[in-house]
């Protein structure tokens, strides 16, 4: 018979251990390796059964084990020292309180997190950087306070079939295994929040905290007695169910999450966030909840608007249209309307905020950038793609005019660095994680170290991958005796290459499987062989993601080829560490431009790990030609089975002629002298760069603070200065069909122009009802396009020269010809006003009537 709710009986710690319970629920541990020896210490048998995971530790480990160590004078002094270094480590002042104007606290929404193994709540990468983020704000004291949901299931587990099908299974968690508390009032009683649903439904939720070293973060659900059935299932899974499901998701992320933020704020004296960070679109409602409660005490909507938007930041992270979140907007009309409505937020109006060219669609990217002064894309090529994508939100704009942003993201080093590595760096380079600075230190360390380490970590990968190996194998129904043949399998000394991601197809698990007979060549040569450790799981309902997986598994099933391929079920946190850490080689094959980011690879390179990648996403930034390998891309063929041949031909060509081939070169004392430069290389020049707190300082330095100020600039004197934008934002766009460029006249131009000189452009504009402070009048200039189009224009801003009683005003400024070939220019006009971010902010812009490129000589 099955349990029909499963919980955890918590052990009662005597009271002498009190603070070892503390140092359980700051999931610091999970990135601080001293507070895990001293968890292993408790019971170092019980502790390897439950496989790391300190609450499982505490729930199993026998009371009267417990009653000794509250007699053991000498762990007690240890627990109280890693208590007091925990103190220590969440009051210190960090780099973020030297940030002039920094934002008193800051809100972060994300629907997934990967903290840890031991707390299953991300499915994929979006989940693992939102987990990085917060563990690179707590070490570097930014005050953020995130908001998520506790899916009682998590994502899934992952096994196999026999016939290497991906199953299924979704574990049922307890909160009470899990480290977190329950937010409750000052009296006991758990805070509950709640969001109205149609037909006089509502959806209750309590908040749990998990407390990641500084960083609080509260995980609303809704399995809650005041719930009917369906509103408790709201938070089962992890991206499960169809649209409607998870439609309530998202409202209890983004309305709920709000509401929860304020309780957390009263209970705690927490200080109010200033800015909103929302992780991807779900959580888009947010800024509908914060319209929602000022408009409820002072503001219109259009003001309220103003004021919530200056203080957002959205970040998108798909380059893929089809992934961008949307439901019917029948489905958000029901929802924001009726008998459900806000009195003061028109249901109109929020469904214009999620517009988007197909009609009846409700798009959760384009409210987040509605709803958002600033927004940005993960990598600087997925900042080119998406100004692209959602050009169309900012019509009359160039791609390049459009204000989406990048800030490229980073690895959170202690979560994902092997312990042998942090620790020679500790030695060797203090400095090296916290401030991203001393990385050339790596130089310093002899070879035989570095390469002694390198083997530590390919040997404890392989250890693990057998181990995996025997567990898959057993499950998918073989019996111990046909199973010696995992003693032997993957090689302590071979080449290993590692691979592991979510299956969506543009990441082309089976892209080494493209000539069979060559990757089984390179597994078998007896000089130079190679071995491959692959994971990955797809998503439940992708059908096609299983059958790759499938095939992957049918080929390392092969008796000649499966001690040298393996494929690990269950790719996690703990499974991408030991990977991530013991692989030589990661290997990254995308469809270019469709890897928004990704971070794996960094996470490997700040192991000695060498890249091996199509130039995408953070590759196709950093990649200097000898820091790893560029698998070349055949992104302008259309056919894709072309594609993928020429793309799998030169990858193995790599691998046979490169890789293996520098890894094997080896000096008279077995060193590979070429090999090991390039992983000093990696170090050096990748090892600043991909940090999760080189990414914080980029999101406070160039997104929150000026958040902030924005936000409050908006809010003084009563939010005076809001309702004078919002009403200065509808005078411009009911005036602007008025604008025009009238004239424009250059003079300094010869025959035959020359580099350095420069133009004389004077522009006459009629302005209709406008001011000349109203508007920006700008000259675009630069080269020429074959469709005399101006490519990449610089803009430069023409001074007022004359304003007539004739709604007309003369501007004037100088262009500089500053480089040969062809060159054209031409006038525009925008809104101006102190409180915009970017001339595209309004959506509005008038060029001359004729084409541009009213000259398109040749400079010599
Ligand atoms: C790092 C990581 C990811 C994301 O890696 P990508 O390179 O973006 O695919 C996904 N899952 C796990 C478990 C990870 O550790």
């Amino acid at each position: 018979m099955r349990a029909i709710r499963r919980f955890t009986v918590r052990t009662v710690l005597p009271p002498e251990l009190a603070s070892l319970g503390e140092l359980v629920r700051n999931l610091r541990w999970s990135w601080h390796p001293e507070t895990l020896d001293l968890f292993a210490e408790v019971d170092p048998e019980v502790w390897e059964r439950v496989g790391h995971d300190p609450v499982a530790l505490l729930g199993a480990v026998d009371p009267a084990r417990l009653r000794e160590l509250a007699a053991d004078r000498r762990f007690l002094r240890r627990v109280a020292d890693a208590a007091d270094d925990l103190h220590e480590y969440k009051t210190a002042p960090g780099w973020y309180q030297t940030v002039p104007d920094a934002p008193r606290a800051i809100a972060y929404f994300s629907p997934e997190y990967g903290i840890a193994a031991a707390l299953p709540q991300y499915s994929g990468g979006l989940g693992i950087l939102a987990g990085d983020h917060l563990k690179a704000a707590s070490d570097l004291g930014v005050p953020i306070l995130a908001v998520g949901l506790l899916y009682r299931h998590g994502y899934f587990t992952q096994s196999l079939s026999p016939e290497g099908w991906q199953l299924e299974h979704y574990p049922s968690l307890d909160p009470g295994g899990l480290p977190l508390t329950l937010l409750r009032e000052e009296d006991g009683t758990p805070v509950r929040t709640a969001i109205g649903l149609p037909e006089g439904r509502a959806l209750h939720a309590q908040i749990w905290i998990a407390q990641v070293g500084r960083v609080p973060l509260l995980l609303l659900d809704s399995d809650v007695a005041e719930n009917d059935v369906a509103a408790r299932d709201v938070t089962d899974r992890l991206y499960g169910g169809g649209t409607d499901h998870r439609l309530m998701q998202e409202l209890l992320l983004g309305v709920g999450g709000v509401r929860a933020i304020r309780a957390y704020c009263r209970v705690t004296g927490h200080p109010e966030p200033e800015v909103f960070h929302t992780n991807e679109g779900h959580a888009g409602f947010l800024g509908l909840e914060r319209i929602r409660e000022l408009t409820e005490s002072r503001l219109s909507f259009d003001e309220a608007l103003e004021a919530v938007r200056a203080g957002t930041v959205f970040t998108t992270h798909t380059p893929v249209p089809a992934g961008i979140d949307r439901f019917p907007a029948e489905m958000i009309a029901r929802q924001f309307g009726g008998d459900n409505a806000w009195p003061t937020v028109p249901v109109d109006r929020i469904l214009a905020l999620g517009a988007e060219k197909e009609p009846g669609k409700f798009n959760m990217a384009a409210m987040g950038m509605r709803l958002a002064q600033r927004v940005n894309g993960v990598s600087e090529l997925h900042g080119e793609v998406s100004r692209e994508m959602f050009q169309d939100l900012w019509p009359g704009f160039d791609a390049s005019d459009v204000p989406i942003g990048s800030i490229t993201n980073g690895v959170h080093a202690p979560t994902w660095v092997g312990r042998e590595i942090m620790e020679l760096a500790g030695r060797e380079l203090p400095a090296l994680v916290e401030r991203a600075q001393g990385w050339e230190g790596v130089n310093k360390i002899s070879d035989a170290d570095v390469w002694a380490i390198r083997g530590r970590l390919r040997a404890r990968l392989v250890e693990g991958a057998r181990e995996r190996l025997r567990r898959s194998w057993l499950a998918r129904g073989a019996s111990r005796a046909e199973l010696g043949w995992i003693d032997d399998a993957l090689d302590p000394d071979v080449l290993t290459i590692g691979f592991a991601r979510r299956v969506p197809s543009y990441k082309r698990l089976t892209l080494m499987l493209k000539d069979p007979d060559r990757l089984r060549q390179l597994l078998l040569d007896p000089d130079k062989p190679v071995q491959i450790v692959i994971a990955g799981k797809a998503h439940p309902a992708d059908e096609g993601g299983k059958k790759l997986i499938q095939q992957i598994v049918k080929f390392a099933d092969a008796e000649d080829v499966r001690h040298r391929i393996v494929f690990l079920p269950d790719y996690d946190m703990a499974l991408g560490q030991l990977m991530v850490q013991g692989a030589d080689v990661w290997m990254n094959n995308p469809l270019r431009p469709l890897e928004a980011c990704g971070t794996s690879g960094m996470k490997a390179a700040l192991n000695g790990g060498l890249n091996l990648s199509i130039r995408d996403g953070w590759w196709d930034e950093w990649y200097d030609g000898t820091n790893g390998w560029a698998i070349p891309t055949a992104d302008g063929v259309g056919d894709p089975d072309r594609r993928d041949e020429l793309e799998a031909g030169a990858l193995y060509d790599l691998v046979e002629y490169e890789v293996a081939d520098r890894f094997y070169d080896r000096a008279a004392d077995g060193l590979p002298l070429r090999w090991l430069e390039m992983v000093r290389h990696t170090l050096t020049s990748l090892g600043p760069k991909v940090l999760a707190g080189r990414m914080l300082r980029d999101y406070v330095v160039d997104l929150y603070t000026p958040a902030a100020k924005s936000g409050r600039a908006l809010l003084k004197d009563g939010y005076e200065p809001a309702r004078g934008f919002a009403a200065w934002k509808l005078r411009l766009a009911q005036a602007w069909p008025g604008v025009r460029v009238e004239h424009v006249e250059t003079s300094n131009l010869g025959d035959t122009p020359e580099v350095g000189a420069s133009l004389e452009v004077r522009a006459t504009i009629a302005l209709g009802e406008l001011r000349p402070e109203d508007v920006r009048v700008q000259a675009a200039y630069g080269p020429v396009g074959l469709h005399d189009e101006l490519v990449r224009p610089a803009y430069t801003t023409l001074a007022l020269e004359s304003d007539g009683d004739d709604g007309r005003a003369v501007f004037a400024g100088t262009v500089p010809l500053d480089r040969t070939g062809s060159f054209g220019y031409s006038v525009r006009v925008v809104p101006d006003h102190p409180l915009m971010d970017t001339p595209a902010e309004l959506g509005l812009v008038t060029v001359p009537e004729e084409p541009a490129g009213m000259t398109n000589g040749t400079l010599r």
